[in-house]
């Protein structure tokens, strides 16, 4: 099945710089082989995330004009707090730059020194808040979800016995709260079912624990509901979307990704005490409750990019256009993680590249080799993205090795798409030849922003 025509048309465009090869090798070596390091410039299609990369509405741009830039009191705050508690359904909300300014605060407040915070596959930026704050993440997502190729529809559930025992054995009064991605990102965008959910509130309920869910992809999640689970077919997307956020005390929001703007987040509560604390936070690391990091312009965007983002042909499209990539990469016989989720496709570097061990960062070398053969950027989430063990100073091993190809919301057209079909599929043909990478540099917290790597050894991969 193809993507969808666009439900949009363009009105204002941004010019590309054509590269030659010649240009992106020497780009590359630049980079340190890092596509985070590259200059955009140099970039054709950039598929490095969908975080902040949106095309926004004619819609956002007019409301930019009525940002209230009054640092108290402003009315932008206002319109932006009535969008969350319409859509959210949530009645106290802080903004924040973006999301990781709302995990920062939420885990200063609920995370005590020990504490063990359950959830469904770490992220990069959540985790690091969480063990700042001096608590430990365990892993309680379902085992599908390490399996690139399992077809189950609901890889984002959250393993309910697992979830169990880690509250147990911490003690819940040694769980702040369990963390709940819609979708979740590093598992490929995999939703979760409104039955688990259900199962988790439940399990929550009996042992006093609170639910915060990273909402950050939430409108992905109540497209794949509306799709696979039976009983939710005939209603909106805005209703499913709803109903989900219902389950949790509250949510942390990268606006970056759903909301359809260029920055911006919140932190959102049914918890009025969690809210007081969250604001007296606010003023110290973001800004005044009512501005929050951002300008009113932005929360304005915001407000109105709430609305858009849950209307049904719009989020129709964008997941069917981040399929439609997947399914021709599948035709080419190109190993992705399935089924391909809601924001990008998943190049599963495993299979693509079974020569090179994970200590030679394949997912990493894929992603540089992609670059030099079309000018298209995408991102390691492999073992570089994990990082090392706290403890013993090791690399993680993850099982998932990953290139994620993100598609930005609104802006690259189908014929776009088929340039990225075709250079995957180039370079699955020659992949015996892509070397693995060392670091030659190696920051020590989120390392994989900015590492830098060599080549193993020499190839034509990365010549001109
Ligand atoms: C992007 C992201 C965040 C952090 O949001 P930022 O706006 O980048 O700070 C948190 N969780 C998930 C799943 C994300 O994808």
């Amino acid at each position: 099945m193809a993507g969808l025509a666009e439900p949009y048309k363009i009105k204002s465009v941004e010019p590309l710089r054509m590269t030659t090869r010649a240009e992106r090798v020497q780009a590359i070596r630049q980079a340190g082989y890092n596509t985070f390091l590259l200059r955009s410039k140099d970039v054709y299609i950039d598929l490095l995330t969908d975080s902040g990369t949106n095309a926004m509405s004619q819609g956002q741009w007019s409301a930019l004009m009525l940002g209230d830039e009054a640092y108290s009191g402003s009315e932008s705050f206002f319109r932006f707090e009535a969008a969350v508690r319409e859509v959210y359904g949530m009645p106290f909300v802080v903004p924040t730059h973006q999301g990781r300014g709302a995990e920062h605060i939420l885990s200063q407040i609920l995370i005590h020194q020990g504490d063990v915070v359950p959830g469904n596959m770490y992220f990069t930026t959540t985790r690091e808040h969480q063990e700042l704050a001096g608590g430990r993440f365990v892993d309680v997502i379902v085992k599908e979800a390490h399996d690139a190729q399992n077809l189950d529809p609901f890889k984002g559930n959250v393993d309910l016995g697992e979830l169990e025992r880690a509250i147990v054995e911490a003690g819940p009064e040694h769980v702040p709260y369990v963390s709940v991605a819609l979708t979740v990102n590093m598992a490929g965008g995999q939703p979760v079912s409104l039955e688990n959910l259900r199962a988790v509130r439940r399990l929550c309920d009996k042992y006093g624990v609170k639910i915060y869910m990273d909402a950050t992809r939430a409108v992905e999640n109540a497209y794949f509901v509306k799709e696979r689970e039976a009983g939710s077919e005939g209603r909106t997307v805005r209703e499913i979307f709803r109903e989900q956020l219902s389950y949790a005390d509250g949510c942390t929001m990268s606006a970056k990704k759903d909301a359809i703007v260029n920055i911006g987040g919140f932190l959102a509560t049914r918890d009025e005490e969690t809210f007081e604390a969250a604001k007296e936070l606010l003023v110290v690391f973001e800004g005044f409750p009512h501005y929050g990091g951002l300008a009113g312009r932005d929360m304005e965007a915001v407000a109105v990019g709430i609305q858009e983002m849950v209307d049904d042909d719009y989020i129709r499209h964008r997941v069917l256009q981040v399929r439609g990539l997947g399914e021709r990469l599948l035709e080419a016989g190109v190993p992705i993680v399935q089924p391909v989720g809601g924001h990008g496709v998943f190049l599963d570097a495993r299979r693509f590249l079974p020569h090179l061990d994970q200590e030679e960062l394949p997912a990493q070398s894929l992603a540089a080799a992609l670059y030099v053969d079309a000018g298209v950027r995408a991102m390691e989430r492999g073992v570089v993205s994990s990082g090392r063990d706290a403890k013993t100073g090791e690399n993680h091993h993850p099982a998932l090795e990953l290139v994620r190809l993100t598609i930005p919301r609104r802006v690259y057209t189908e014929s776009h798409m088929d340039v990225v079909a075709e250079s995957v599929s180039h370079l699955f043909q020659r992949r015996a030849e892509i070397p693995g990478l060392k670091f030659v540099f190696e920051p020590k917290r989120l390392r994989f922003f900015t590492a830098r790597f060599e080549p193993l050894h020499p190839s034509p991969i990365f010549e001109a």
